[in-house]
């Protein structure tokens, strides 16, 4: 078995252990649970992942989720607009008619907001009942809170993270616990 409480290399950077898979679980056994009982008498919510980075997250809470739930993937496309429009952003992948739908969004990590923000600007036009935010990560001395991580697993510093979902240059997506960098 591989040992996942030892020091490992991704590419040119060395990360340590940080959040076990054992910690995880519990964590995601328990927001499932909140959200199971917020959710309850309610149509049932979409569980929408962004790609790449949650779909460990959001396979791990949808296996715990105890109640009906709809599970559907988008992926945001960020590319430099025509004129000097700077950045441009734009929803991929949405199949499903969110309008009167109870939308979760399922991020990996939340750290400056940009990403959710966009997301609300995107996803609020079509006229969903609800919005929330689980996250599986919170780095909360970064993010400006103006828009509500609800559901958050776990609230870490501002150090470079890998693992379940999270990449490094494409490397780490796949391993079974979260790795810091170390500096
Ligand atoms: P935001 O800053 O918009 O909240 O986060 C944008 C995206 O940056 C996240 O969805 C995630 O993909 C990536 N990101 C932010 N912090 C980290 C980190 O510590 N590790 C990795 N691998 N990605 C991160
Ligand atoms: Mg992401």
């Amino acid at each position: 078995m591989a040992a996942h409480d030892k020091e490992i290399t991704l590419g040119d950077n060395s990360f340590t252990p940080a959040i076990t898979l054992g910690e995880i679980a519990r964590e995601v056994q328990g927001l499932a649970n909140r959200i199971a009982a917020d959710y309850a008498g309610r149509r049932r919510p979409l569980l929408l992942g962004v790609l790449n980075g949650s779909f460990m997250f959001a396979s791990e809470l949808a296996r715990n989720l105890d109640m009906d739930c709809d599970i559907s993937f988008i992926k945001i496309a960020s590319y430099r607009g025509t004129e000097s429009t700077g950045r441009v952003s734009e929803l991929v992948g949405l199949d499903v008619d969110i309008a009167g739908r109870h939308v979760i969004i399922v991020e990996d990590i939340v750290d400056t907001e940009h990403s959710i923000e966009h997301l609300y600007r995107m996803l609020e036009p079509l006229r969903p009942a609800s919005i929330e935010v689980a996250a599986l990560l919170l780095k909360p001395g970064v993010y400006r809170k103006e828009i509500p991580v609800r559901y958050a697993a776990f609230e870490i510093p501002d150090d470079f993270v890998v693992g379940f979902g999270l990449d490094y240059d494409g490397l780490g997506r796949n391993l079974p616990g979260i790795y810091k960098i170390k500096r």
